[in-house]
């Protein structure tokens, strides 16, 4: 029973092939996909997907940093709308947060990845979801600002410093490890240091990935993969560790558990 609980289902990437993808999903023993949305015209086609694929598929709807800054005010409002419309059917608000990097230390476009950032936040704490978190070289700023909101945070592929992570795991928050663990030495040492009961897995796709992954489309299909390593890094057996993940997903995503 494996669990990807960050994919862009929704992505051009995917368009027109959702049907066999989580057909092999499935097959491969995946039975929770959180699908991530980074605007309006992705959210709305996630809750679609969500739709369409009972209980496997579970939406997750917000606005990405790297779309903060095209999007217009009421296209952010629409997007919070559709949260409070949809409160307890979604697994999460996401993919949401702040991104440095793409920000290229233009002030404008930090405040607006900022601005937008908040207001999912204050979405996310009136309906009570989980928030799922980009923080990619922002990680401090990420806890920084959630910590103002009376949220659970789950920070996607955290890639930042021990230290913040420290910090991250003592708020009772979780992080995700993608297929990434297989090739870099700073995921593996996140992984080692984070206990099991704090990490959730995820793909990330449509993102492509180097190591055995160099030939592989992104699909859910990679988490055994994952989890293989992961149980590596830990010591354990791959069952153990994919049972522990699935518990932990239980736990952060309320619609989860309503579906037991
Ligand atoms: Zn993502």
């Amino acid at each position: 029973m494996y669990v990807d609980s960050h994919i862009h289902l929704a992505d051009e990437a995917y368009k027109g092939r959702v049907d066999r993808i989580v057909e092999e999903a499935r097959r491969a023993g995946v039975k929770i996909i959180v699908a991530n949305s980074e605007d309006l015209e992705t959210s709305l086609r996630t809750l679609e997907l969500a739709e369409a694929y009972p209980p496997t598929v579970l939406p997750a709807l917000g606005v990405h940093p790297w779309c903060a800054c095209e999007a217009e005010d009421s296209e952010v409002g629409e997007v919070s709308n559709l949260i409070l419309k949809h409160g307890g059917r979604l697994a999460a608000v996401g993919e949401v947060g702040l991104d440095l990097a793409y920000a290229r230390g233009k002030q404008e476009a930090w405040d607006r990845q900022k601005k937008v950032f908040s207001l999912m936040l204050e979405t996310a704490e009136r309906v009570g979801l989980p928030v799922i978190a980009h923080s990619r070289r922002s990680a401090g700023e990420v806890l920084e600002v959630a910590l103002t909101y009376r949220v659970k945070m789950v920070f996607h592929w955290f890639s930042g410093e021990i230290q913040v992570l420290r910090r991250i795991l003592d708020e009772g928050f979780y992080i995700t490890v993608g297929p990434s663990i297989h090739y870099s030495k700073h995921i593996q040492r996140v992984a080692a240091e984070a206990p099991l009961t704090s990490i959730l897995t995820e793909t990330d796709g449509p993102v492509r990935y180097r190591g055995p992954f160099e030939s592989l489309e992104t699909t859910p299909t990679l988490i055994p993969m994952v989890v293989e390593k992961l149980a590596e890094v830990k010591g354990l057996k791959p069952d153990e560790v994919a049972l522990q993940i699935l518990k932990n997903c239980e736990k952060v995503f309320p619609a989860v558990q309503s579906l037991e």
